[in-house]
């Protein structure tokens, strides 16, 4: 960090901005005075360490469990916008969906050479036992790192990859886990320490800004397998004309049920091009399509592999590849390469 890094805090709404209203935490603003304050509450030493910032307020704060694809959109908008004025950007936002964001950052922003550190809180800004300052202290701190060429999720003293990361706790302050990929850093004695084996190389900005709000909703949905589910019911979400794609949450390994008819639908999808990518509802562990006769059926159909990619990322790269609006097998051949180290491929 030199005297002058300057970082772009987008701030989104979420519990770290939160206030008690009558009914319950409610989005909040006036963020940048308050944050502003409340840093002046470090030591002279850990304040002087952190990078200057300007802080962008959005128009429209939000609770993350409302946020769409378009939200996602205009973030990584902003951010691209801003590229050239800037040394870092972080991003904050609530913690329910932000993995999901960081997910999608990592797609529409490949091969940043700056650090794009998304974080939040579980606890708003003002109250007691509050992680909301020292999650922000560490993000403004990664966000000042020229060796980060990458979407991290700052949280809870880790520094996690944003595609590969999973919300895993509703309270406690960690917040976060990457179940397939180890940590990128850590907070030490109020400085940032990176493992420098483990961060991605400076690949050069190859932005992807695609119109996610074009495919409306349900361009890509989730269909988790329980015991007893019925063809019918995967027929009746998969085969509406809106759905360009899936992500099928498998049993183990990669099986699902021995029901032809459930195959079938599957392969009647597949025939209209619709992308279906397995992964499996083990937190730990790739998929390995195949492996088992139960799992055969849908390497024949042309069911992508997601390997050990979290849901979060399958599900942004399938809306990242559909809204690219290439041909099939351009966005198959996509599917499986990996673009942002999002297959962290046995990493542990
Ligand atoms: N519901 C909140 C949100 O995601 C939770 C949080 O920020 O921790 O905005």
């Amino acid at each position: 960090m030199t005297p002058e890094t300057h970082i772009l805090v987008l701030y989104t709404g979420g519990t770290l901005g939160m206030v008690e209203s009558e009914q319950g935490l409610v989005t909040a603003g006036d963020f940048d005075q308050r944050l502003r304050k409340a840093l002046d509450q470090l030591s002279p030493s850990r304040r002087s360490r952190l990078p200057i910032f300007t802080l962008r307020e959005f128009p429209q704060l939000i609770d993350s469990s409302s946020a769409t694809p378009a939200d996602w959109q205009t973030i990584a908008a902003e951010i691209a916008d801003a590229y050239d004025s800037f040394d870092g950007f972080v991003v904050l936002q609530g913690t329910d969906t932000l993995a999901w964001t960081a997910s999608s950052l990592a797609f529409q922003l490949k091969g940043t050479a700056r650090p794009v550190v998304v974080s939040g809180a579980q606890l708003p800004l003002e109250a007691a036992g509050s992680d909301a300052l020292t999650n922000v202290e560490l993000a403004l701190a990664a966000a000042a790192q020229p060796m980060l060429n990458e979407v991290v999720v700052a949280f809870g003293g880790q520094l996690l990859r944003g595609v590969c990361t999973r919300k895993w706790f509703t309270q406690d302050h960690r917040g976060f886990t990457t179940p397939n990929a180890p940590l990128l850093g850590e907070w030490v004695d109020d400085r940032v320490v990176l493992y420098a084996g483990r961060l991605l190389d400076d690949q050069g900005p190859a932005f992807e800004l695609p119109d996610y709000a074009r495919l409306g909703q349900d361009a890509i949905i989730r269909l988790p397998l329980y015991p007893g589910i019925s063809a019918e019911s995967v027929r009746v979400q998969l085969m509406r004309t809106q759905v360009k794609g899936a992500v099928l949450e498998l049993w183990g390994s990669g099986n699902l049920p021995e029901d032809a008819e459930l195959l079938g639908v599957l392969a009647d999808a597949r025939g209209e091009g619709k992308l279906l990518a397995g992964i499996s509802q083990c937190p730990h562990g790739p998929v390995s399509i195949g492996h088992y006769a139960a799992g055969a059926g849908l390497a024949t159909i042309g069911v992508l592999s997601g390997d050990d990619m979290t849901l979060e990322a399958v599900f942004t790269k399938l809306l990242h590849l559909v809204a690219l609006n290439q041909d099939e097998a351009w966005q198959r051949e996509r599917f499986l390469m990996p673009l942002v180290a999002e297959r962290a491929s046995g990493l542990l």
